[in-house]
């Protein structure tokens, strides 16, 4: 079996680094909010080329934070609007309800997965206040058409970077785009830890300052609380484990393209729909962080069988978009065609820095035989 992503072996590779890293931890006596957490914040703050990171406990506490921060800061109310794809990860829209914010689900570009910019602008009314663009499956959202949007109409722009680490646009990165980023480094993240941990990425000053106390029991200094915050914290552990990761992400986020392209160059069956062009180049492709390979079929259960059958396993991201969820019962009914047949007809293909030359052939192989039963 291919397996899809085979994180022990990601993080073999760096074994002893980490073990390490977490004997410096264990020995130190001091497991929260020390010296690691801060060295990592402001490495990962380089890396992104923001002024600010602050650790959080996880991807989505980094979404829901921010968005608090900026309540606290009189920037939003609740019942404001914030403009998110429909066919995101349920994390992003959770982040907005949360807040009791009204999310206002966008159709994405069929091709790219993406926020498209013209459904944005489209969707703003008088109470929005928000656009959260999802650099999804690693691929960076239109950003220049974006924040050309967010500019015209006043609005906050909150990134979630949780699929696209290293990233960039005209050499701008992911994190570095909006008013401020919220990232994931969940293990099977491209950026993971070993186990969880979040971030937030943001220039602005204040906003870091609010976020910083929001996650900290509403507190800057020892027993003074300024809100009612919540305990989302980076541990120390995770940011030993992090710094280690960090500084091998790049060359692990070259080999994911390296494998894009591959499969795009070599699967040729017109039944499978690709991602990107074949006839693009690694250095065209650092807007697209491959945290997922994720091609289009008409017969999609049909080829994830036909794939498990041949020993490659693929999995499906997402089955369900998040208006169609129990949690969302009250969109239910509602219709977005453009999310629904992504949703029908997606499969994830394994994508990850440890996959072998000779793995990707047989894929594709495998792919090129497959024949379609309709169509
Ligand atoms: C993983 C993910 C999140 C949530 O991150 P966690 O660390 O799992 O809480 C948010 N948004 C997107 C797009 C994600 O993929």
């Amino acid at each position: 079996m291919i397996p899809f992503l085979d994180l022990k072996a990601i993080n073999a590779q760096y074994r002893n680094e980490l073990v390490e890293a977490a004997a410096r931890v264990i020995d130190s006596g001091w497991y929260i909010q020390g010296t690691e957490v801060k060295a990592f914040e402001q490495e990962f703050a380089d890396y992104c080329g923001t002024k600010h990171c602050i650790g959080v406990a996880n991807g989505l506490d980094a979404l829901i934070l921010t968005l608090r921060a900026w309540k606290e800061m009189g920037k939003l109310k609740e019942g404001d609007e914030v403009i998110v794809p429909a066919n995101t990860y349920i994390a992003s829209v959770l982040a907005i309800t949360e807040n009791r914010l009204v999310p206002v689900l966008v159709e994405p570009n069929l091709l790219t997965y993406n926020l498209c910019p013209k459904n944005a602008e489209a969707a703003i009314t008088s109470k929005t206040r928000v656009i959260l663009p999802v650099h999804l499956y690693g691929q960076m959202a239109d950003m220049p058409a974006i924040m050309d949007i967010a500019n015209r109409h006043n609005l906050l722009v909150l990134e979630d970077s949780a699929q696209a680490h290293g990233a960039s646009i005209n050499g701008i990165k992911a994190g570095n785009w909006g008013h401020a980023s919220g990232f994931s480094f969940y293990s099977g993240k491209n950026l993971g830890a070993l186990g969880d941990a979040g971030a937030i990425s943001t220039n602005d000053d204040e906003l870091a300052q609010t976020i910083r106390a929001l996650g900290n029991y509403g507190s800057n200094k020892k027993y003074e609380n300024l809100y009612q915050g919540v305990n989302s914290r980076l541990d120390e552990i995770q940011a030993a484990m992090l710094r280690v990761k960090l500084r091998h992400l790049d060359t692990e986020t070259q080999r994911r393209r390296e494998v894009a392209l591959s499969y795009v160059k070599g699967i040729t069956n017109p039944a499978i729909k690709l991602p990107i062009s074949p006839d693009l180049t690694l250095e065209s492709l650092a807007n697209h962080a491959f945290h997922l390979f994720v091609m289009q079929t008409k017969n999609r259960d049909n080829l994830q069988e036909y794939l498990t059958e041949a020993g490659i396993q693929t999995l499906i991201h997402y089955p369900i978009p998040p208006h169609k969820q129990k949690a969302y019962e009250a969109w239910n009914s509602s219709v977005y065609p453009i999310t629904e047949a992504i949703h029908q007809k997606i499969l994830s293909l394994p994508i990850s820095p440890m996959i072998e030359d000779d793995e990707i052939i047989e894929i594709i192989g495998i792919i090129n035989s497959y024949e379609s039963n309709n169509g």
